[in-house]
């Protein structure tokens, strides 16, 4: 959205500046003169005052906005577009055992890969199967989920979700479910733990039909696989399987142009400065290029791989360190190559001055509601 002032509101909309602040003192918003305020804010002072109004986002956001959208859903379309590898995101109930699947299927590709080729830990990985390469994002995975789908990021093509066969779907089960649908990300079942006495694989294959996921098994259209990620038991069975479903969803993008991609995670280096995993979802990101990401950009100075490589380029589905940002940006936050400096500076600052404008009138509310509870 855009941003106005509340001098620049009271003035637009005809009335003094104490009535605007006035009005958003009701809204629970303390804001003086000079403060920024978000559009949806506006919007309803302005209603009060019988002021109706129209969104006028600023250009330098809107032709990256459409830059980013005819990219990403062009996609298949593109006549350039070229086979990408899968994205997998891995969920499921607390201790059902994800994080020593993401262990198990990282470390039986090392095996089989070059020696010595240890996966740094970088929020995601890549693995090659029969000559493919999947993409695992090894953030936790409900978080990831739910902050890069609230900045409106889809970067998840397909979720395993994991559930342990002696315990069966669980609440969280449940709420991996619900976030898998509302995306529209087709879902792999992981039945692990087969190695337990008290496994019981058919009890959890009926409960899932229960909640609506139902197997292929039982005539439905999920797949499932029995797995032991503690033994290494069928974790080729699950790597071959997330293969077929991609091939199903025939996954392109073309890998000839300015890179478009989502941050995975984020933080600061003592010696490095602003380092932060991307995962680039369309076009090539190459050393040097200049980049927007959220409200900050820098120039590409260095880049690795997710076995701490230095490369000088990163194509589609691929998840790569990069340095040279300005500031830490957040998870979620998209990335995206502009022309020059000048361009990425306009447009980071305006996404920042957003942001800023957002997180105050949030901030406020929240503040003033706390204050009526503790009366
Ligand atoms: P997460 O919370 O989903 O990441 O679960 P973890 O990967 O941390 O696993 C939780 C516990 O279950 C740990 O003690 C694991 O060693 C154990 N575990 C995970 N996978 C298996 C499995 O296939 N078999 C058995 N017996 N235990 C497992
Ligand atoms: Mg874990």
């Amino acid at each position: 959205g855009s941003v106005v002032t509340v001098g620049e509101l009271a003035e637009a909309i005809g009335v003094s500046a104490v009535e605007v602040i006035k009005s958003l003192i009701r809204r629970g918003i303390m804001a003086s003169i000079n403060q920024q305020i978000d559009y949806e804010t506006a919007a309803a002072v302005a209603a009060e005052f019988g002021v109706e109004t129209e969104e006028r986002v600023p250009e330098v956001i809107q032709q990256a906005s459409a830059a980013i959208e005819h990219q990403l859903r062009e996609g298949a379309g593109d006549p350039e577009a070229q086979p990408r590898p899968p994205v997998v995101t891995i969920m499921g109930h607390v201790d059902h055992g994800k994080t020593k699947l993401l262990d198990a299927i990282r470390e039986t590709n090392v095996a089989e890969g070059e020696a010595g080729g240890i996966t740094q830990h970088i929020g995601a990985y890549q693995v090659e199967v029969q000559g493919r390469k999947i993409t695992f994002l090894d953030t936790p995975g409900h978080e990831a989920f739910t902050a890069m789908r609230a900045r409106g990021a889809q970067v998840t093509d397909i979720a395993v979700l994991v559930v342990a066969a002696d315990d069966g779907v669980m609440p969280q089960t449940k709420e991996a479910i619900s976030h898998a649908k509302a995306a529209n990300v087709p879902i792999i079942v992981a039945i692990n733990k087969i190695d337990l006495p008290s496994a019981n694989p058919m009890r959890v294959k009926q409960q899932l039909a229960e909640v609506g996921v139902v197997p292929e098994e039982f005539g439905g259209d999920v797949p499932v696989v029995e797995i032991s990620a503690k033994q290494r038991l069928g974790i080729e069975d699950l790597l071959e399987m997330i293969l077929l479903v991609a091939d199903l969803m025939e996954l392109k993008a073309n890998p000839n142009r300015p890179a478009i991609g989502v941050i995975i995670e984020a933080k600061v280096d003592q010696t490095r400065g602003p380092v932060a995993t991307a995962l680039i979802q369309s076009g090539t990101l190459q050393l040097r290029d200049v980049v927007v990401v959220g409200g900050t950009w820098g120039r590409i100075r260095a880049m690795f791989d997710d076995r701490g490589r230095r490369v000088r380029r990163a194509g589609p589905s691929t998840p790569v360190e990069i340095l040279g940002l300005l500031e830490v940006p957040e998870a979620g936050d998209l990335l995206q190559v502009v022309d020059d400096e000048k361009t990425a500076r306009d447009l980071a600052e305006e996404r920042a001055r957003q942001r800023r404008a957002e997180t105050f009138s949030e901030m406020r509310v929240v503040k003033l509601d706390e204050l009526h509870a503790g009366i």
